[in-house]
């Protein structure tokens, strides 16, 4: 899984991430750990107060985050035009 992740060409839009966390919903839901397992490119990160970190820039776009995750606890959209993964076969 590892050598095909490292074939995928990512251009990252340093001024705006396509993914924002509503801190305070992951808290109440509980929904932080389902969604750090969830991703298999592991952009997010647990904190030890229960909030999540975010790494955007090596995101799939595959939108599972966004499917287990409770409702409005992320607002997720696809990276702006020219910006996000191109994917490459080997
Ligand atoms: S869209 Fe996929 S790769 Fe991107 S953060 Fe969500 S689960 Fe991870």
């Amino acid at each position: 899984m590892a050598e095909r992740l490292a074939l995928n060409h990512f251009e990252t839009d340093e001024e705006h991430s396509h993914i924002e966390v509503d801190q305070e919903r992951v808290r109440a839901t509980g929904c932080g750990p389902t969604i750090v397992a969830c991703c298999p490119a592991r952009v997010y990160t647990a904190e030890p107060d229960g909030s999540l970190s975010v790494e955007y820039a090596a995101c799939l776009e595959c939108g599972t985050c966004l499917a287990v995750a409770a409702p409005g606890a992320l607002r997720w959209h696809y990276p702006r035009g020219g910006f996000g993964v191109a994917f490459r076969e080997g």
